[in-house]
């Protein structure tokens, strides 16, 4: 039970929630994260593309580390799932799933997003992930691919638009439906033909996992692929910030503006939770300026009182 009112309680413990508790700690506040501990970075196989680690580093080592670090400074790190955060006055009172009430001055929200799964036995998919026959990000990994077979699952824009994203890493790429039939407009088929992208019509199932290969099967047949990339689109973890009325567009991502400030005062986010390139750089730069309005924010209200 924590009695004092913290300067800032960080919801999420993430890249961008813990560079945020990092900070915040080295600017001598008092910040505390709470973390359900499911997000996407812990399921990261072999990040190659985080600065500063020229042999790859898994998410699960770039947390512990991240968390040893916030540690280090003075943070407090707590494994629960919050459920509720409330104004009251002139507090933040945040509630887990244990039941705890938490004070703050401030709020920031890094609670991610959660990638659509193409329809698996979770045990399945899990291990595909771990493996990285099953990949969630084009930006981080397709490199390891290239000049390999692979498929896109999905349709639309964002099946199309993955597909050729990924097409200038490797010639052989196939477009497979998650259910049967696609959704392309005309302009869309061409945009595939003119690349030789294939398009199959699905619906896809996996089949399972052979050393270094996935093996599918649509209504055409049973093929296999170095890696297949759902683009199923990400329901964004904004709930919280929508309880309180703070501004988010149809997509879900919260609204912020240059300093990480939410439309509603004293509510910051930081991370996948904010539109952005969803990827650890771009999500702990947020969280370092979002730390840095939080403490000038909290400095410039304490002169107010003086
Ligand atoms: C398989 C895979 C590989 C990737 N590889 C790379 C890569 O190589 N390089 C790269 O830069 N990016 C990579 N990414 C993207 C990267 O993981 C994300 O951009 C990054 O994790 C975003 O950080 P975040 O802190 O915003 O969110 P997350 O890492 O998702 O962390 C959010 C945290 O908030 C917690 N949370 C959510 N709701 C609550 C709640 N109500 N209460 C308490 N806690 C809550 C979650 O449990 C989670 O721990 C990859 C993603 C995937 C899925």
């Amino acid at each position: 039970m924590i009695n004092t009112v913290l300067d800032c309680v960080i919801i999420g413990g993430g890249p961008a929630g813990l560079t945020a508790a990092i900070y915040l700690a080295r600017y001598h506040l008092n910040v505390l994260v709470i973390d359900a501990d499911c997000g996407r970075a812990a399921t990261i196989p072999l990040s190659r593309n985080r600065a500063g680690f020229p042999e790859g580093i898994s998410g699960v080592e770039l947390l512990t580390r991240m968390r040893a670090q916030a540690e280090k400074y003075g943070a407090t790190l707590r494994k629960n799932q919050v459920v509720q955060i409330e104004k009251q006055e002139s507090f933040f009172s945040t509630r887990t799933a244990a039941g705890e009430n938490v004070l703050s001055r401030t709020v920031l929200l890094a609670t991610g997003v959660f990638n659509r799964r193409p329809r698996m036995p979770e045990a399945l998919h899990d291990e595909a992930v771990a493996r990285s026959l099953l990949r969630y990000c084009p930006i981080c990994d397709a490199y390891e691919i290239t000049d390999r077979r692979i498929a896109v699952v999905g349709t639309g824009d964002r099946g199309v638009n993955e597909s050729v994203f990924l097409r200038s890493f490797t010639t052989d790429v196939t477009l497979i439906s998650h259910e049967m039939g696609h959704d392309l407009t005309g302009q869309n088929v061409a945009r595939l033909a003119r690349r030789g992208i294939k398009i199959d019509s699905g619906p896809f199932e996996c089949l399972g996992l052979f050393d270094d290969e996935i093996a599918v099967r649509t209504a055409a047949g049973n093929m296999v692929f170095a890696a297949v990339y759902p683009a199923l689109g990400s329901d964004i973890h904004s709930e919280l910030a929508a309880s309180l009325g703070a501004e988010r567009p149809d997509d879900g991502c919260v609204i912020v503006d240059r300093h990480q400030r939410t439309s509603f005062l004293g509510l910051y986010a930081a991370g996948d939770v904010v539109f952005g390139l969803d990827q650890m750089s771009h999500a702990m730069g947020q969280a370092g300026v979002a730390a840095t309005a939080i403490r000038n924010d909290l400095e410039e209200q304490a002169a107010l009182l003086r």
